[in-house]
């Protein structure tokens, strides 16, 4: 299936329907931009989680783990940055009074007219020029007229406490890596950690995007996986960690993950587009349907952030080198994975529809899922062949009681066969198990029937978890 065939439409319905994912709030009419994850959905990007966190801090000797708050002292948002600098470009149609982001306004009509341009490189005066000069349209109304650009802060605010003013103050995290910069110190003196080492750490983050869109691609509240790694001050060093995290990134993606190679690439920012606080930074980028998009980065960070904070805080950042008792803030690289969208991407890689010949010989098509095994949210099916045949049931209701202990199975006794087989197809589940009269009179064989090839054979209960291994 070709990747402009797997259509928002195609994958959004199937989500829904087989309780993937949800429109959030939907019985009251929703709230825009949201969703909720279904039964499958959670297992699935538990799945993502798990084997994230497992390969880079549990199998990693340099990385350690950190869960922070969501709400932070507003003085970290203040040292970091994002009070002043964390804005969108944002126009006002005098026409139709229609809200529009400068940059996604151009870049849509580039992309349209087929000018190539980098938007993300242009400034808030040269987005205001180039929507004049080319007298791009408001999407709303067609016109071209349109108010300076005024900056929005895109940090969600609220109050703690019950006095709604100044003093009380919060914002909800706009990133995790804030947390783990301002408990580097804690982290590094109770776990004796030398630099370099890494603090990892999974956790929500909110952005008032003023366009959001794409399902899950581009949301208010997303979740990252970020790493952020401290390394010496010197640039031969920190230049060789970008290069190392900028492999294992790539690798880990593949292996772990799934996804397909050649739909991946790495684009390294242009010095304009960088964030305010990056001095490097490489995108890796999927081919989406709708084009090629940013799925994680690797940025340098320098030791911006660690500075700011000894400066705001008036506590000392610094670390000594036990070995040359050299005293320096360590300098930061930070390999950063959009959870949300790592499960977008995985969904929209691993779909598709095939044709293959039925059992009567007829042409069929199914909708499946070629997922990696370890993030297909169910691993096992359990089918006893005949619901009604109490041997059949007794075995497959024992399989399904040990399996489960282990791994996530489901027990399907609905229906004739070939339309289980269809129903695990589509929510992915790399195996059935099958349990038959032959199961009945020797008491120790199933078949097996594999999602990609839908071939089955026949093997002993006792090897059933071997498949997963
Ligand atoms: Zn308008």
């Amino acid at each position: 299936m070709n990747q402009n065939e797997k259509t928002m439409e195609k994958i959004v319905s199937l989500c829904k329907n087989r309780g993937f994912i949800y429109a959030g709030s939907e019985i009251y009419g929703g709230l825009a931009n949201s969703w909720d994850y279904g039964p499958l959905g959670v297992e699935m990007k538990n799945n993502v989680k798990k084997a994230w966190w497992k390969k880079f801090v549990q199998e990693n000797k340099y990385n350690v783990g950190l869960d922070s708050a969501i709400i932070m002292n507003r003085e970290v948002w203040v040292a970091s940055g994002h009070v002043v600098n964390f804005n969108d470009p944002l126009i006002d149609c005098k026409s139709c009074k229609m809200r529009h982001r400068a940059d996604k306004l151009v870049e849509a009509w580039c992309e349209e007219n087929k000018v190539e341009c980098n938007v993300e490189a242009m400034t808030n005066d040269q987005l205001s020029a180039y929507i004049q000069e080319k007298k791009i349209p408001c999407p709303g109304c067609g016109k071209s007229d349109f108010t300076p650009i005024r900056k929005f802060n895109m940090m969600f605010k609220t109050f703690q406490g019950v006095t709604e003013d100044s003093q009380n103050e919060v914002y909800l995290r706009p990133e995790t890596a804030q947390g783990i910069f301002v408990n580097f110190k804690n982290v590094q003196r109770t776990t004796r950690k030398k630099v370099p080492f890494g603090i990892a750490q999974i956790g929500k983050s909110f952005r008032n995007e003023i366009t959001p869109g794409n399902f899950l691609f581009r949301v208010r509240e997303f979740e990252q996986m970020e790493i952020e790694f401290f390394c010496e001050n010197d640039e031969k060093k920190w230049l060789e960690w970008l290069q190392n995290w900028k492999e294992t990134c790539e690798e880990r993606w593949i292996e772990k993950i799934g996804i397909n190679k050649d739909k991946l690439r790495f684009r390294e920012h242009d010095p304009k587009e960088l964030a305010f606080y990056s001095k490097w930074t490489w995108d890796v980028e999927y081919l989406f349907p709708w084009g090629w998009w940013e799925l994680q980065w690797i940025a340098y960070r320098t030791d911006y952030d660690l500075q700011q904070h000894m400066k705001f805080s008036g506590r000392d950042m610094q670390y000594t080198d036990p070995m040359t008792g050299a005293r320096y803030v360590p300098h930061c690289v930070e390999p950063s994975w959009g959870l949300t969208r790592a499960v977008l991407t995985a969904m929209i890689d691993a779909y598709d529809e095939e044709e293959y010949i039925n059992g009567n010989w007829e042409k069929e098509t199914r909708t499946v899922a070629h997922f990696h095994k370890n993030i297909a949210p169910i691993k096992f099916a359990i089918l006893p062949l005949v619901k009604k045949d109490e041997k059949q049931v007794e075995i497959a209701e024992k399989i399904f009681h040990d399996l489960s202990k282990d791994y996530f199975c489901e027990y399907d006794d609905n229906g004739a066969i070939g339309k289980r087989y269809r129903r695990q197809d589509e929510i992915w589940t790399p195996f059935c198990i099958t349990v038959d009269q032959q199961s009945c009179e020797d008491w120790e064989t199933v078949t097996i029937r594999d999602r990609d090839s839908m071939e089955q054979k026949r093997i002993k209960i006792s090897e059933i978890a071997n498949y997963m291994k």
